[in-house]
C-alpha cells in the first residue's frame, strides 16, 4: 500500500524527545527558544513565536490585527478549513473569493471585487506550497487600507521572489502538522518583523502572562508575574522544539527531495492533453507540499473512479483541496455562495502520493497505474521512465 504521505522522522527527531524528556524541562522553555531563533533565522524574519498548532497561530495574529466582531477578511473557501474558522473565533466574517485555476491560489482581481468598507484584512494562503503572488496582495493592502496576513500552513521552505516565505509581510503562520512538509507532532510558527507584534504574541500565547516560566527560572531574583491581558494557553512544548530543530536542518534537502518526485511526474504525464499539472512560474518556488493534478472535462475517466481504481492497486490518494463554503459548518451559516472556479478545481482535482524517501519502484508504479487507467489507449508510453 502507497500512503498519500509520511512525515520523514529519524532517530535523531527520537534522540532529541527522549533527551528532552529526560532533561527536566518539558513545556515552553530553552528547546522553544533555540527553535523560534533558528525559525527566525531560516526565513529571514526578524522574529518567530512558536505556538500549538498552525490554527492558533492564526488566531492569534487576528487578534494582534485588531481583528473583531463585523469585520469581514477576504480569505479562499478553497482551503483547510481552519483558514476560515481563525477569522470566526475573533467574531470576523469570512468573505470567501475565487482562486486562480493554474495555482489554486486567491485570484487578486476577484480579491478586489470582493472589498467593502467593512473589509479589514485578506488572509492569503500559500496552498500546497505553491506561494501566491503577494506582492499583488501587498499592493490591493496598501490601496485600501487592508492587513495583510500570510496562512503558510504548507509553505515552510517555499519561497518567493527569491526569499523564503515568512519574509515578506507582518503576520506569516506556519504548521507543522504530519501532513506538511516538516513535522513536530501538532505545532505551529508565527514569523514577524514587528517587535510590538513580537512582545504581543507572546503575551498572547502563555495567558497574558508578563514574565514566562523560563525567565523566572534562570533569574537570580524573585520575581512576580502579572496577567496583562485575557489571553490563551497556545504554547508548543519543548519535546516539539526538540524535535523541530533537527526537522529545520533537514528542511532544504527535504524540499529538493520533493522537487526531484515533482519533476519526475511533471515529465512523465506531460503530453497527456487532458489534465493540468502543477505550474511554478519564474520567481516561485514550491515544496511541493502536495503534488495536484486537474482532469479537464475531455478526461476519459471519471475522477472518483480513477481515485477508486488506484485504491483498488493500492495507491492512496485525494481529492482536491476542500472547499470551506461547501462543509456543513459554513452551508449552516453562509449561504448562497457561488464559487464556480473553486468548485470545479475541488470536484476534479487528485492529489497522488508525495513524500520522502520514495523509492524508484513507487514512483514508477505510480506513474505506470495512473497513466494506463487515465489513457488505456497509450499503454506503453510510461516505460520511458
Ligand atoms: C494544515 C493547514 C492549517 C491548519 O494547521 P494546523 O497546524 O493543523 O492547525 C491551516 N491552513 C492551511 C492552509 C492548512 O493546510
Amino acid at each position: 500500500m502507497i500512503p498519500i504521505a509520511k512525515p520523514y522522522l529519524t532517530e535523531e527527531e527520537a534522540q532529541a524527545a527522549y533527551d528532552t524528556i529526560l532533561s527536566g524541562w518539558i513545556t515552553q522553555g530553552p528547546k522553544v527558544k533555540e527553535f523560534e531563533e533558528l525559525f527566525a533565522g531560516y526565513t529571514g524574519a526578524k522574529y518567530a513565536i512558536a505556538v500549538s498548532n498552525c490554527t492558533t497561530a492564526l488566531h492569534l495574529s487576528m487578534i494582534v490585527s485588531g481583528i473583531g466582531p463585523g469585520d469581514e477578511v477576504i480569505c479562499p473557501s478553497m482551503s483547510y478549513i481552519a483558514t476560515a474558522n481563525s477569522i470566526k473565533y475573533v467574531g470576523a466574517i469570512p468573505v470567501f473569493a475565487e482562486v486562480q485555476p493554474l495555482n489554486y491560489n486567491l485570484d487578486p482581481e476577484d480579491v478586489e471585487k470582493r472589498i467593502t468598507t467593512k473589509t479589514k484584512a485578506i488572509l492569503l494562503v500559500h496552498q500546497i506550497g505553491m506561494p501566491a503572488d503577494i506582492d499583488a496582495f501587498k499592493k490591493l493592502c496598501d490601496k485600501y487600507d487592508l492587513k495583510l496576513i500570510e496562512d503558510a500552513a504548507c509553505a515552510a521552505g517555499s519561497a518567493y521572489k527569491g526569499k523564503k516565505i515568512g519574509s515578506h509581510s507582518e503576520l506569516v503562520c506556519f504548521s507543522f502538522h504530519p501532513r506538511k512538509v516538516i513535522s513536530t507532532g501538532d505545532g505551529g510558527m508565527i514569523t514577524t518583523n514587528r517587535k510590538d507584534y513580537y512582545n504581543r504574541l507572546k503575551l498572547l500565547r502563555q495567558h497574558g502572562m508578563s514574565v514566562n516560566d523560563r525567565v523566572r527560572h534562570v533569574s537570580d531574583k524573585v520575581i512576580f508575574e502579572d496577567h496583562l491581558e485575557v489571553g490563551y494557553n497556545y504554547r508548543m512544548t519543548d519535546i516539539q522544539a526538540a524535535v523541530g530543530i533537527k526537522q529545520l536542518e533537514k528542511l532544504d534537502w527535504i524540499v529538493e527531495e520533493r522537487r526531484k518526485i515533482g519533476a519526475i511526474y511533471n515529465e512523465a504525464f506531460k503530453n497527456i492533453e487532458f489534465i493540468n499539472l502543477p505550474i511554478e512560474k519564474e520567481g516561485y518556488f514550491s515544496n511541493n507540499q502536495s503534488y495536484s493534478v486537474y482532469l479537464k472535462e475531455s478526461c476519459p475517466i471519471d475522477r472518483n473512479d480513477l481515485m477508486q481504481k488506484l485504491l483498488d492497486e493500492g495507491i492512496a490518494t485525494r481529492r482536491g483541496i476542500m472547499t470551506t463554503h461547501r462543509e456543513t459548518a459554513y452551508k449552516k451559516i453562509q449561504k448562497d455562495i457561488n464559487l464556480p472556479v473553486s468548485e470545479d478545481l475541488q470536484d476534479r482535482s487528485i492529489i497522488l502520493p508525495l513524500y520522502v524517501p520514495m523509492k524508484d519502484f513507487e514512483i514508477k508504479y505510480i506513474i505506470r497505474s495512473f497513466i494506463e487507467l487515465i489513457q488505456p489507449a497509450n499503454v506503453g508510453m510510461e516505460s520511458h521512465y
